[in-house]
């Protein structure tokens, strides 16, 4: 039997006789990862977006499969040939295990600047936060999440922050461009320069540097401390945020939690030569299965792509669609409250909620 996921590779195989498809790399991943992909990929077919998907198996599977980076190495031959990803989540075990591909695949093709708006869609979505729109701007390659960790004792750990200048002024740059680009009027900076006097006092001294270039833009710096605080209780006080790697990942999740849920926020990854989209959210092993994820991350993630690729006009349907769908009511189970009409929408019933509003 054909599977779902075979069904619209087909059907978008036929549109090519109506126009030229960008052949894209897709992974589904783990857990709930199969799902929300599947739902995307539904509505991507309904609206028309014209792109080959070539798909790779990446994470637990392959793991079990015998390969040690969780990829096997001629799915590396469709990245470096499409140059564009659409990943779901994968699961990496905790406190051991083997190390994660996220992180492989983002220094492996260089993708050093991950995107990640965060923003309200009050009075739809529950939030204490509806004038919130913000971007984070995470670097992607350097800090604690280089990877590099090891052991001096059985009772002593370490794990290098590495932080360079060509990587601080890559990921400031970008940041002050996207600014620019988007018309957005502040760019903070957040770092713990404080303590770490040399390494994110680099990546402040940088900005600093980096800022007089942009005198249109205001800029500040906070203390991550008191910018998480900051962010927690007042997050329409932010516009665009650069910060060092794992500070970016903390608080992207609080920023897409404080709109409503995590599940709402897309990421885009972006290399000199490669780019990935993929939701901020991880595998969900805890609802993985139950057909019940928003797909929306995931979708809003595939927005993103499709305006990469050059097909800005699908792109606006579906996030039009989108927006209707959210608005109208048609919610899943981690959104659903009094504004939602029904039901908890499955995964599957959200995207042909989204398909009826193209
Ligand atoms: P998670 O983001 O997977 O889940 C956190 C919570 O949010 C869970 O309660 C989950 O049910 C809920 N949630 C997440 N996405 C949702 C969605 N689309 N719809 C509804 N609810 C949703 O974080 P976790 O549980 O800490 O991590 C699980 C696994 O995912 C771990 O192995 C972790 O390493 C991995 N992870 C992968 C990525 C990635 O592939 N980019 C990112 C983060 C975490």
């Amino acid at each position: 039997m054909m599977g779902h996921t075979e069904e619209v590779v087909n059907a978008m195989e036929k549109v090519s006789t109506m126009s030229e498809l960008v052949p894209i790399t897709v992974a589904r991943g783990d857990g709930i990862g199969p799902e929300i992909m599947d739902a995307t990929l539904r509505v991507l077919q309904a609206a028309g977006a014209r792109i080959a998907p070539e798909f790779i198996e990446i994470g637990e599977q392959q793991y079990l499969a015998g390969h040690s980076s969780g990829i096997a190495p001629q799915a590396w031959d469709s990245l470096r040939r499409t140059r564009v990803f659409l990943k779901g989540p994968i699961t990496t075990p905790q406190g051991g295990g083997y190390k994660s591909l996220n992180v492989t695949i983002r220094k492996t093709l260089g993708l050093y600047a991950n995107v990640r708006p965060c923003v309200s869609y009050a009075p739809f979505v529950r939030t204490l936060h509806p004038k919130m729109n913000l971007v984070i701007v995470r670097e992607n390659e350097e800090d604690l999440y280089a990877g590099i960790e090891h052991r001096q004792t059985d009772e002593v750990f370490q794990c290098l922050k590495l932080i360079t200048r060509p990587g601080c002024e890559k990921i400031v740059r970008y940041a002050f461009e996207y600014a620019r680009r988007h018309g957005r009027r502040k760019v903070t900076c957040m770092t713990k320069d404080n303590i770490m006097k040399m390494t994110d006092g680099l990546f402040h001294r940088v900005f600093d540097e980096i800022a007089s270039d942009y005198p249109e833009i205001e800029t500040e710096h906070l203390i991550i401390d008191i910018g998480a605080a900051r962010l927690a209780t007042r997050p329409e006080r932010f516009d665009v945020i650069v910060t060092p790697n794992l500070y970016g990942d903390i608080l992207s999740d609080i920023a897409a939690e404080l709109t409503g849920s995590v599940g709402l926020a897309p990421s885009a990854n972006i290399g000199d030569h490669v780019a990935m989209f993929e939701a901020i959210h991880g595998s969900a092993p805890d609802i993985a299965g139950k057909g019940i994820a928003n797909p929306s991350g995931l979708l809003l993630a595939a927005v993103l792509m499709l305006v990469h690729i050059g097909q800005p006009a699908v792109a606006e349907t579906i996030h039009n669609a989108w927006l209707r769908t959210i608005e109208d009511g048609v919610h899943t189970a981690e959104l659903h409250g009094t504004l939602s009409i029904g039901r908890p929408f499955g995964s599957m019933d959200f995207a042909d909620a989204v398909i009826e509003r193209l």
